[in-house]
C-alpha cells in the first residue's frame, strides 16, 4: 500500500473533532453511506485510515444503491458467494440485485475503550498500568502518574455529563480528592452545572494529535491545576480548595490538612448555613473531644479568614466565600 500523503494538520484536526463528536453520541456508529459519499467522507476516511474508525459486525439498515445513486437497498448476507470480496448484495427495484463489499454494507464505529487505551500508550502508561472499565463505557482508568509531587489517577472518559452523579461517586473511591485527572470528549462547559463542576477535566482535543499509529499526547501538564498556578496575586478564596486542596488567602496558598478540608467543605455543603459542632464532629467521624482549636492549630489564619462562629458551637462559612454557583 502507498504511504499516506501528508494531508496535513487542518484535516487531522476536523478528524480528531469529528472523533469527539462521534464518540459523544449514544450509539458511537456512522451508517456506511455517511462514511463513503458523506460530506466529511474526507475526514471519515482519515478515522479509517489511522484505524480508529473501524468496521462493526452489523449490517447498515439500508444504503445508497451505487448502481443508480437513487434507491436505498438493504443488504443481505449472499447464500453463495459471488466472490470473496462480495459477501453481501442488496435488490435494487430499478438495478436488481448489486453485489457488496463489506466496507459498504456494514456499520463503521469507534470503540471507546480502544481510545482509552490509545491514550494509555500515548501518556506512556502502558508499560505499568491495563486500562480497566470504571463506569460501564462511560469512564476508563489509564492508570497513574506522578505531576507536582503528588500521585494523580488519569482516567479517560466519554458523555460525561449524562452519568455524572455516577461518575463522581466512582471518581470519589478511586482517587483522593483533587489527584484526578478526566481525559474527556465531552464539551467541559456542559459539567459546570454537575456533581463533576469541580473535578480535573481535561479535553481530549486539547492535548492529543491523531497520527497513524494512533494519539500522539503532548502538552497535558499545562492542563493540570497543581501545575497552573492562579495569576491573580490578591485573590482570597476557597476556588481551588477540592482540585489542590489548599485555600488562597491574598494570593499566597495556605495548603489545608484533610482534617480542615474536612471541616470548610461541611460548611460548604450548608452553603453559608450555620452548622453545629455536634453535626460537624458526626460528619468528621470525630472520637476524642471536639476542639476547634486542635483542628484549626496550625492554620488559624484559614479559620479567621473564612469561617465564623458564634459561642454556642455554630460554625459558618463567612457570607462572601459561599459559592451558590456551584449548584
Ligand atoms: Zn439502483
Amino acid at each position: 500500500m502507498a504511504p499516506l500523503p501528508d494531508l496535513g494538520a487542518a484535516l487531522n484536526d476536523r478528524a480528531l473533532s469529528d472523533l469527539c463528536w462521534l464518540i459523544e453520541q449514544p450509539d458511537p456508529r456512522l451508517a456506511p453511506d455517511a462514511v463513503w459519499c458523506g460530506e466529511r467522507a474526507d475526514v471519515f476516511q482519515h478515522l479509517r485510515d489511522v484505524d480508529v474508525l473501524t468496521l462493526a459486525n452489523d449490517l447498515a439498515d439500508g444504503v445508497l444503491c451505487r448502481e443508480c445513486g437513487v434507491e436505498v437497498i438493504r443488504p443481505v448476507a449472499c447464500e453463495e458467494r459471488v466472490a470473496d470480496e462480495f459477501p453481501y448484495r442488496g435488490c435494487c427495484p430499478e438495478c436488481g440485485w448489486i453485489p457488496l463489499h463489506a466496507e459498504h454494507a456494514r456499520w463503521w464505529h469507534i470503540q471507546p475503550p480502544k481510545v482509552a487505551r490509545w491514550l494509555n500508550g500515548a501518556i506512556k502508561l502502558a508499560s505499568n498500568y491495563r486500562v480497566e472499565p470504571v463506569v460501564d463505557g462511560v469512564l476508563w482508568r489509564l492508570g497513574e502518574r506522578e505531576y507536582g509531587r503528588r500521585r494523580h489517577v488519569i482516567f479517560f472518559g466519554r458523555r460525561l455529563a449524562e452519568a455524572a452523579g455516577t461518575i463522581n461517586d466512582a471518581l470519589n473511591n478511586l482517587s483522593a480528592p483533587g489527584a484526578e485527572i478526566i481525559i474527556t470528549t465531552t464539551d467541559v462547559q456542559r459539567l459546570r452545572t454537575t456533581p463533576l463542576y469541580n473535578r480535573h477535566v481535561v479535553p481530549l482535543r486539547a492535548i492529543a494529535h491523531l497520527k497513524k499509529v494512533g494519539f500522539v499526547v503532548e502538552n497535558l501538564e499545562a492542563f493540570l491545576p497543581v501545575l497552573a498556578i492562579p495569576q491573580t496575586t490578591d485573590e482570597t478564596s476557597l476556588r481551588v480548595m477540592h482540585s489542590r486542596r489548599v485555600a488562597l488567602i491574598s494570593g499566597e496558598e495556605c495548603s489545608l490538612s484533610p482534617r480542615v478540608y474536612a471541616f470548610l467543605k461541611i460548611l460548604e455543603d450548608a452553603d453559608g448555613d450555620e452548622v453545629h459542632k455536634r453535626h460537624i464532629a458526626e460528619a468528621m467521624n470525630f472520637d476524642g473531644p471536639f476542639r476547634k482549636a486542635d483542628i484549626f492549630k496550625r492554620h488559624k489564619v484559614v479559620f479567621d479568614t473564612f469561617i465564623e462562629a458564634d459561642n454556642g458551637g455554630h460554625y459558618w462559612l463567612r457570607p462572601e466565600f459561599v459559592n451558590l454557583e456551584r449548584r
